[in-house]
């Protein structure tokens, strides 16, 4: 009984009691700065194994970022993750951050839809459909609704059937072998629905941007309602994106 007890008092709170305050430990690499620092920049985009640094000015699309941190490693003057983990948004353009200053990753209130709002905010159901992921994603995402993070309290839940759900969630960047269960899954939710792509490969195809083994026409067709970028994504910067999106 005293053992148990003390496991207890060490182990602490089991959960989160404010998602949208909570703290990541120093290794995590969220929302990048860029400083004005003059360095070749030709050489640092050349380092990027995902063409998403550009030059001239330099830029950094967190959209094609697998986060593996070459470019802060070898030019630390120029480029430095931050341990800021809100950095969903509902504009692509908004994930290409620019230097020199202190890039706001919010979520653009005029392009959500009247109805997402309206019918979503009090309870918001999903499905997850893993579009040739690499179960990176697939876990953190099952991780934000474990105890610790507890997504439900929220009324956001994973659930089993696209019938049942409010939106879809894709990871991975969407094989020719997934694009038609994607599209039939999509088809399947009732109106008004949404479209969250969660990591790097959702977002751009990632390291595989470009593969004749991949099929980005359902992404490119339909609205996007929130793009949550990392490499995996991580559970907070999931929740808060649909904290912001939903006007929890
Ligand atoms: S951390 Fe991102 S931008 Fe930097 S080299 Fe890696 S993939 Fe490219």
């Amino acid at each position: 009984m005293l053992k148990t007890l003390k496991i207890l008092y060490h182990q602490g709170k089991q959960y989160i009691p404010d998602l949208t305050k909570a703290r990541v430990p120093g290794i995590f690499r969220g929302r990048p700065e860029i400083t004005t620092v003059k360095i070749n920049e030709e050489e640092l985009a050349s380092v990027c194994p995902t063409g998403a640094i550009m030059v001239n000015p330099v830029r950094l699309d967190l959209g094609k970022c697998t986060f593996c941190n070459e470019c802060s490693r070898l030019y630390p003057e120029k480029i430095r993750f931050t341990t800021d983990y809100k950095i969903s948004t509902n504009d692509r353009s908004k994930l290409i951050i620019p230097e020199g200053s202190v890039h706001d990753l919010a979520i653009d209130q005029t392009l959500i839809r009247a109805d997402i709002r309206r019918y979503l905010k009090g309870s918001l159901k999903l499905r997850q459909v893993s579009a040739a992921g690499d179960n990176s994603c697939e876990l953190e995402l099952n991780a934000a609704g474990n105890v610790n993070f507890d997504m439900g309290r929220l009324g956001i839940e994973f659930v089993a059937s696209p019938r049942h759900a409010d939106g879809i969630v894709i990871t991975g960047p969407v094989s020719k072998n997934m694009a038609e269960a994607l599209r039939m899954t999509y088809e399947a939710i009732p109106s008004p629905k949404i479209i969250i792509l969660a990591g790097t490969d959702a977002i751009s195809g990632g390291i595989f941007e470009g593969s004749p083994a991949i099929d980005r026409s359902f992404i490119e067709k339909n609205h996007i309602d929130l793009y949550v970028p990392g490499n995996p994504v991580h559970p907070l910067t999931f929740i808060n994106g649909l904290i912001d999106l939903l006007g929890i």
